[in-house]
């Protein structure tokens, strides 16, 4: 069994990190909620005074943070990660971020010697708690296969999907559809509802057809419910669509195509407000894009 430092315990990294110790692992934990930290130690894991101190004391050490900034800071600030981590030693970033900043930081780390994987995961909060992720991975073979085994503990999918930062390109794909999937959900329903047809026996007649999908089966249910809980915070789904306009504004420059989700934000008034939430949440100074 591995020891595993694990930096980041929320909505997804606590269950996240409870699974890893109920399939034995030794666990160091780090974050700056002390309630979730406790919880942990409760539950057996030792606790690390700072990103350094766990990195020096574990093999493997997961970030499961909101974003690039936050990854930045724990990796690379001061205290951080980089600071403690031994030579050999692999970094494996689950947090969904920009995927250049994956780039950046794992050619930081590089030059100490220090290995990374960026695997961003899918499923939200409930898969969390299952270890039944679905977990999309960037980097080196021979590093994949190593960590499959702990990603197993995690998730109930590993999927290496080309080199570093290919992981959080993927989940941006996968937001781009789960994002546009949930407008389209609620839309569909209140729709059905302000015409006079039972949103229920709506989705009981086209979850079978085309228009099926795991997110109309896992929101609808809720939604008739009127169980609106979130299980994932909306300035980190807004940070999600934020990284696909950063991601794709630096791809359509390489090419000369823009995307029609960019094409229709870049019309909206959206664009202005999420410009300027994707300079903010990204610490970025760069003007909005044309
Ligand atoms: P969260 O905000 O609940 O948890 C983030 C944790 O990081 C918090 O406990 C916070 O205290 C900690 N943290 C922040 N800065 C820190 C620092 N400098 N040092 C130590 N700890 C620090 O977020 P979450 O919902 O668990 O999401 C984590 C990541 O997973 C995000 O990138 C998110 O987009 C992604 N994700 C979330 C879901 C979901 O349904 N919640 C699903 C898939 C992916």
């Amino acid at each position: 069994m591995s020891t595993i430092g694990f930096i980041g315990l929320g909505i997804m990294g606590l269950p996240m990190s409870k699974n890893l110790l109920k399939a034995g692992h030794k666990l160091i934990v780090c974050d700056l909620n002390k309630v979730a930290v406790e919880e942990l130690k409760q539950a057996g894991a030792e606790v690390g005074e700072s990103p350094r101190d766990v990195a020096s004391r574990a093999d493997i050490i997961i970030t499961m943070l909101p974003n690039s900034p936050q990854v930045k800071t724990v990796v690379l600030g001061k205290n951080g990660v980089i600071e403690g981590a031994k030579k050999g030693s692999i970094v494996v970033d689950m947090s969904s971020i920009a995927p250049l900043v994956s780039r950046e930081v794992s050619v930081a780390l590089a030059e100490k010697g220090i290995r990374m994987l960026d695997a961003p995961v899918s499923g939200g909060q409930p898969k969390a708690i299952d270890g039944t992720l679905s977990i999309m991975v960037g980097g080196e073979q021979a590093d994949f296969d190593e960590i499959v085994p702990i990603f197993k503990a995690m998730g109930s999918s590993a999927v290496l999907t080309g080199a570093i930062g290919a992981g959080n390109v993927t989940k941006l794909a996968n937001q781009i559809i789960v994002a546009v999937n949930i407008a389209a959900v609620s839309e569909a329903l209140v729709m059905a509802t302000k015409a006079g047809v039972d949103p229920e026996l709506v989705f009981k007649a086209i979850r079978g057809g085309l228009a099926g999908s795991t997110v109309l089966d896992a929101k609808a249910p809720l939604m008739l419910d009127r169980k609106f809980n979130p299980g994932f915070r909306i300035n980190l789904h807004i940070k999600d669509l934020a990284n696909v306009l950063e991601t794709t504004i630096r791809s359509v420059s390489r090419c000369h195509y823009l995307l029609p989700l960019w094409r229709y934000c870049r019309r909206s008034r959206w664009t202005a407000w999420a410009s300027s939430t994707m300079e903010r949440l990204s610490g970025s100074t760069r003007s909005s894009p044309r």
